[in-house]
């Protein structure tokens, strides 16, 4: 089975796609720290992100080894991200190492933005998450004071709206919902409420189709 999970920063796709992973023994790609990744390595370099044959050279390099490197959490390097996903050569070679991981027998859920749109349009089940962009701000803004960094609410509701415009009105795979993909708004949910209706759709789904 193969589950993608599309939808804004901060909308709880990442939390939602990591629990419903666990829940149905599934593999799970984030596939934001793809290009969080190559973001990171130009800095590293001292390269410029607008550079696309730089970006591109990069996300051809990219090491799997390092997704779980904690500093692609950091803030601003959402940002920089959204920057070098709008070149079509980077989504190019990413798409292929996302297409591969959900290959795997377990099957896998892969949650970003043009997953179940561009990557898996075959996808067994396509959850497209939204949320007001205030109550996003506040939850991204709760994680990072949590995590002791040094923001305003204001800073971060600028950064998601700056994130959104970016990730909606590029060319190439812009984020948007898949014509067949299910709409769940958790703007009035908790984590709990939003994991329960996400596995209500996707029982209901593999019961319809009797997919694996
Ligand atoms: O999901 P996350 O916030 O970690 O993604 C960081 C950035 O990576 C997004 O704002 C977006 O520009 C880009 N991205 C993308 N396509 C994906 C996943 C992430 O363009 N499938």
């Amino acid at each position: 089975m193969i589950i993608a999970i599309d939808g804004p920063a901060a909308s709880g796709k990442g939390t939602l796609a990591r629990r419903i992973a666990s829940h149905f023994h599934l593999a799970h790609l984030d596939t934001g720290s793809l290009y969080r990744a190559v973001a990171r390595d130009i800095r590293r370099h001292g390269g410029s992100l607008e550079d696309a044959s730089e970006a591109a050279e990069m996300a051809r390099r990219l090491d799997a080894e390092t997704l779980s490197d904690p500093g692609l959490r950091d803030p601003g390097v959402g940002d920089a991200a959204s920057i070098v996903a709008k070149f079509p050569e980077v989504r190019e070679a990413l798409h292929e190492f996302q297409r591969d991981f959900a290959l795997q027998k377990s099957g896998a859920v892969l949650d970003g933005r043009d997953i179940g749109s561009v990557v898996l349009p075959d996808a067994h089940v396509k959850i497209f998450v939204v949320a007001d962009v205030e109550v996003r701000a506040r939850r991204r803004y709760s994680e990072l004071l949590t995590r002791g960094e040094p923001v305003t609410f204001e800073g971060v509701l600028q950064s998601i709206k700056g994130r959104d415009d970016r990730d909606m009105n590029r060319s190439t795979s812009p984020m948007k919902p898949a014509a067949d993909a299910h709409l769940l708004d958790t703007t009035k949910l908790d984590i709990e409420a939003a994991f329960d209706a996400a596995v209500r759709l996707i029982t209901r789904k593999i019961g319809q189709q009797g997919c694996p």
